[in-house]
């Protein structure tokens, strides 16, 4: 279960201070998946670094799992993205110098799995996205498609509490988003995740389980 209570997000360049989020509020359920809408520029990738830890300028309370972010330090909130957050953004970030298997291993090694087990589970999950045949393919050897896919194992790969998604079908053809959006929702619910997922397509919102929108620093 996440909690997400009054939170606030400023910026300030060249001494004009913007208010991006202006008190959100959000709840998201065990296993619900929530799509993120709103124009460009209302601030869901500026929510969804808040929510995922990735930098303390926020204020208001974050709670994911019964634990509060809001009075962590940097290293408070690395351990506890760690634990609790997996991330699937626009463009895949996987490691160009290991192949796909090991892109999803490294995440579990680092939260503590034996290699046994990571290699088992990293197997596991892009079994199911259909990969089996391109566990040792790196990146460059790999389509969009199935980069995204393995974007989308490694987001699922620590068993995380919430994974965050900025735009995961973004830099795909339609067809394609079509079919990865349907594998990374199926996963999640087989994993039991949660997740929020911002988006600017309004038809693949439809197929998670509740929509908010962000407008003038609020959630609607
Ligand atoms: P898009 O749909 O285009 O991705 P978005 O909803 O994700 O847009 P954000 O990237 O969150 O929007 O940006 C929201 C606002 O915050 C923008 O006006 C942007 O200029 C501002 N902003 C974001 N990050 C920073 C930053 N690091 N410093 C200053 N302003 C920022
Ligand atoms: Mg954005």
């Amino acid at each position: 279960v996440v909690e997400i209570r009054d939170l606030r997000r400023s910026f300030t360049q060249g001494g004009v201070t913007i208010d991006v989020l202006r008190g959100v509020d959000l709840r998201i359920g065990k296993g619900e998946i929530v799509a993120l809408l709103g124009p460009s520029g209302s601030g869901k990738s500026t929510m969804l670094q808040a929510v995922g830890l990735l930098e303390g300028g926020f204020e208001g309370s974050i709670r994911i799992g019964g634990k509060e972010a809001a009075q962590l330090d940097a290293r408070g909130r690395t351990e506890m993205r760690r634990e609790m957050l997996g991330f699937v953004y626009q463009f895949h970030h996987l490691l160009p110098d290991f192949n796909a298997q090991e892109n999803v291993v490294l995440p579990q090694l680092i939260h503590g799995a034996t290699r046994a087990d990571a290699d088992a589970r990293a197997e596991k999950l892009l079994g199911a996205l259909g990969l089996s045949q391109r566990l040792a393919h790196r990146p460059s050897q790999l389509s969009g498609g199935e980069q995204q896919r393995v974007a989308v194992a490694r987001a699922l790969a620590t068993q995380p509490a919430l994974v965050l998604a900025d735009e995961p079908t973004g830099n795909l053809d339609e067809a394609t988003a079509d079919v990865v959006l349907a594998e990374f929702l199926r996963l999640v619910r087989e994993e039991g995740s949660s997740a929020l997922v911002a988006t600017h397509n309004e038809r693949l919102a439809k197929q998670m389980d509740r929509i908010v929108r962000l407008h003038e620093g609020h959630l609607e």
